[in-house]
């Protein structure tokens, strides 16, 4: 295995097949230059190399000769000399991980400037100020990245180089009232590049060095470290990313977009990625370096009409100014997607009105554009059916169900501000201006807003917690854009209209002053800053073209049925807008929590004997046949499965003082025998106590009132001509006879009524398989139940021993010690939980082909846990109707998924 790879030029002999040894940017490098794009030649050192490097703390004499040789090569190709007095060649160091983890690694630009070369290629370029421009921005990268961070240098004063820095230069541009950096004359950039020397002696102890070897070691090896920065580690803990991927170190042939007014600099998307339409989209600097348009520091200009926004209606593009350059880039770009087949983010110089490209790699894109762009290259033919479903995940259609403010509210309302639109969704939050306050006020449980002139990665954990990300500077692809979008998080940035006064913790906007604490309301797919908390409402996806289109393609790929989770009719109907196929579970005890219903069923709780309890469920009746009446004729003619009672019937009992006076003076007990009666019921381990078919057990009246309750709304629903099919649930059974017995009241009662109103109707009676029991006599089971449907969740509690409603206590010490690599309650634990399920499919499917399995616990709107479904050749799967869309595409990927 090499430690080295070439791209941009003949002797490329990298390719994106190599992506883990050179990252996604050292691939794409060399993949580009396979295909005839013009890449500024250089080099990638592996991402093995790193690993070796972070262990050893060195590079070897052999890997100093193998730089030598490569150096070698790019200086024979550009004829030019890394540290040649006469015409000296630059390069610049930049990281990259096999997984794109924006902003978060190194990058170094212009290494190799020192006291020898710059007066070399001051002569070759006739241009003294792009020379100490460049310079001084090396000075600037170099004290941070090298001297400070990687070197772990800390300066006197306290505060970061990079800051100290940042503040000189800010002070010089106002004493001589320069606007822009590119204002700045020769004379002035001079003396601040030699202050910023001074100052790195001063504070870090040591001199800023001159040797253009010594720079490029030192810009690797901080390259290298980056990978084990605090920043990078915290992202790729949020985002799941492994931290044995490493990173690579890309060494490259630097190409100036500062160079004189025929340089630009410039990123863009091959569409857009805020709403997927396949327009060029991108921003550019003329006379700048690729720095600039990230950083936020000038606000870019369009690139072409398409990506021009409210702010930069006037601004000059790149396709007016440079309309050749703009053509070739246009040529590129569908090379590009040609190629990779997705939308994608790339990065380009222009020196000396030579077009460079610097980088490509797969956009980030919000829900919305995912969507659109996945079906719009199935359309074009360039990916398959299978490709669109991968390239949509839960993430992005949860996105585009995202809050929004009522349209006509909205039109009324008068934004405080504008900015650019980088994230989408609305979200209101009380204003916070620093990443750790966020996380310190998030953590209470409060919704926070992060307002900052501009973010950076140290930001990330603060930025994570926020409901908003506002930024002050910066354009779309800034970073708290190009987070925030990959998080579908809500964003605005380059808001000029605020002042952030941070000391005294205000924003001023012309005469209005917010201060922390005080509530913004932000609509970033707007770019609209509302004064205030507003209330929110649902996105209404149903209407939305691409949304129905995916998931109609999702519905013709998949085996499984998607039910829901739900018993009130509004849930219902949005089950039914969001395609469910039924009800995979109606839990009867939620219609029971009504204020008016729940004092019926208190007394019948403290109902002193079996006749007392009849006379009051006959009062429940009316209402539990009205419940199912109405689902039934909401998602007729599809299913629905109806559980009996399930929970301890302490649960019912929380009773404050007032609903004892009331109970006393209803039943004639006394407050005292109210009392002894409810501690009876509390019970030391509830979960596992009086509970599901041990209710129906002990007091069969329940089950037949259920059970009527459930024919009779059957029956009259018949009559109307509305197509019913009930399947009738007990839950927790652990024991076959436990089962039987309460099938034989459910057949009994069902039976009576339908032979008295002489009438048919199909219904099936199952069970809840919860408990490892089940699982093991599923077989048993399954010769007296018409279906199963898999309780995930008590079968995890049961299953680990793992209480449902504690296990927040114990988790996060479990993922943090890798003990638990997710949370076994949100994604199912295939290897226990999923075992049972297994020995249970098997074992009733042996003495029941027909027997229907489904599963209703929280894992059924799980993504990868649908897969499992999938594979063990489920039925149907039954989540909360927001997840229905989510479950409909995740089937569709599941049933082509190789595990
Ligand atoms: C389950 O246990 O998975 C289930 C769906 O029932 P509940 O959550 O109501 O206990
Ligand atoms: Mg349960």
């Amino acid at each position: 295995m090499k430690n080295i790879y070439r791209f941009g030029y003949q002797k490329t002999d990298g390719s994106v097949n190599l992506v883990d040894l050179l990252g996604g940017k050292g691939a794409n490098l060399a993949e580009m230059t396979n295909l005839g794009i013009p890449v500024p030649p250089g080099f990638t050192i592996t991402t093995k190399m790193c690993q070796t490097y972070l262990k050893n703390n060195n590079f070897t004499k052999k890997i100093y000769k193998e730089f030598n040789k490569e150096i070698g090569l790019v200086e024979s190709i550009l004829n030019k000399g890394f540290g040649s007095e006469k015409n000296p060649l630059l390069f610049s160091v930049r990281s990259g991980a096999k997984v794109s983890m924006p902003g978060m690694m190194e990058t170094v630009l212009n290494i190799g400037l020192t006291s020898k070369t710059i007066p070399g290629l001051i002569s070759k370029t006739k241009n003294e100020r792009f020379v100490y421009d460049s310079y001084r921005r090396l000075i600037m990268m170099y004290a941070d990245v090298v001297l400070e961070k990687a070197d772990k240098r800390t300066t006197k004063s306290g505060l970061s180089i990079r800051l100290m820095m940042e503040k000189l230069f800010s002070s010089l541009k106002k004493r001589r009232g320069y606007k822009n950096d590119s204002d700045i004359n020769v004379i002035d950039l001079k003396k601040i590049s030699d202050k910023f020397k001074k100052v790195i002696k001063q504070e870090l102890s040591i001199d800023f060095p001159d040797n253009h070897m010594d720079q490029l070691v030192g810009s690797i090896q901080a390259v290298f470290k980056s990978w084990n920065g605090e920043r990078a580690i915290k992202y790729r803990k949020i985002e799941g990313i492994n931290h044995k991927l490493f990173t690579a170190a890309n060494v490259q042939a630097m190409v100036f977009g500062n160079m004189d007014e025929g340089s630009a600099t410039g990123v863009a998307f091959t569409r857009n990625p805020s709403t997927g339409d396949s327009n060029f989209y991108g921003e550019w600097l003329p006379n700048a370096q690729g720095e600039d348009v990230v950083a936020g520091i000038r606000t870019p200009h369009p690139i072409n009409k398409n990506s021009r926004t409210s702010m930069t209606k006037h601004a000059i593009t790149l396709e007016n100014e440079f309309p050749s350059i703009y053509n070739q880039l246009i040529t590129i770009k569908n090379k590009l997607e040609k190629h990779f087949k997705d939308m994608q983010d790339i990065e380009f110089t222009i020196e000396n009105k030579k077009l460079w490209m610097l980088q490509t790699r797969k956009g980030k894109r919000n829900g919305m554009a995912a969507i659109r762009i996945a079906l719009d290259l199935y359309k074009e033919k360039l990916i398959d059916v299978q490709s669109v479903f991968n390239r949509v995940n839960s993430k992005h259609l949860n996105e585009i169900m995202h809050p929004m403010i009522d349209p006509v509210i909205e039109q009324q309302m008068k934004p405080i501000a504008t900015g650019l639109p980088a994230g989408p969704g609305t979200a209101s939050g009380r204003v916070v201006f620093s990443a750790s306050e966020a996380e310190n006020i998030a953590k209470k449980g409060r919704k926070v807003i992060l307002v900052r002139k501009e973010t950076s990665p140290e930001d990330i954990n603060g930025m994570n917690v926020s409901e908003a990300i506002l930024t002050t500077r910066g354009g779309m692809t800034s970073h708290a854009a190009l987070v925030a979008r990959g998080w579908g998080k809500c964003c605005i940035v380059g808001c000029n209209d605020l002042v952030i006064d941070e000391k005294n913790k205000k924003i001023y906007i012309d005469n209005l002053v917010v201060s922390e604490g005080e509530w913004l309301t932000l609509n970033g797919s707007e770019g609209k800053v509302y004064g205030g908390k507003v209330k929110l409402i649902k996105r209404d996806v149903s209407n939305n073209t691409y949304f129905k289109k995916l998931m109609l393609l999702s519905d013709k790929n998949r085996n499984l049925k998607v039910r829901t989770n739900a018993e009130q009719s509004k849930d219902v109907l949005k089950a039914v807008e969001f395609g469910s196929e039924g009800i995979g579970l109606c839990r009867t005890e939620h219609m029971f929590f009504n204020p008016k219903r729940i004092q019926f069923v208190r007394l019948m709780i403290l109902a002193q004997n079996e006749q007392d309890r009849k006379k009051i469920l006959l009062k429940l009746l009316p209402y539990q046949q009205n419940d199912f009446y109405k689902i039934m004729k909401n998602i007729s003619p599809f299913p629905v499965t109806i559980r009996l009672l399930d929970p301890p019937l302490h649960e019912f009992l929380d009773l404050k003082k007032q609903d004892i006076v009331e109970l006393a003076e209803i039943t004639g007990l006394s407050k005292q025998q109210i009392k002894n009666q409810t501690d009876l019921l509390h019970e030391v381990n509830p979960m596992l106590g009086h509970r599901g078919c041990r209710l129906g057990v002990s007091y069969p009246e329940i089950t037949k009132m259920q059970a009527t309750a459930i024919i009779k709304a059957s029956i009259k629903l018949l009559n109307e001509g509305i197509k019913v099919f009930p399947e009738i649930m007990v839950p927790l059974v652990g024991s076959i006879n436990e089962f039987i017995n309460q099938k034989n009241i459910i057949t009994e009662i069902f039976q009576d009524a339908l032979k008295k109103e002489k009438v048919k109707i199909k219904y099936l009676i199952g069970t809840m398989i919860e408990l490892p029991r089940a699982c093991i006599i599923a077989d048993k089971i399954a010769e007296h139940a018409d279906f199963i449907s898999f309780g995930t969740n008590d079968l995890t509690q049961t299953c680990f021993g793992f209480s449902r409603d504690d296990i927040g206590s114990f988790l996060p010490h479990y993922l943090n010690k890798k003990i638990l690599t997710k949370d076994p309650f949100e994604s199912l634990d295939v290897d226990g939980v999923g075992s049972l399920i297994n020995i249970a499919v098997k074992k009733a499917r042996k003495v029941n082909k027909k027997i229907k399995i489904g599963v209703c616990g929280e894992h059924g709107g799980d993504e990868k846990s649908i897969y499992f479904f999938n594979q063990k050749d489920f039925d149907y799967v039954s989540c909360s109707p927001y997840r229905v869309p989510i479950a409909r595409l995740a089937a569709a990927k599941a049933k082509h998924l190789k595990l």
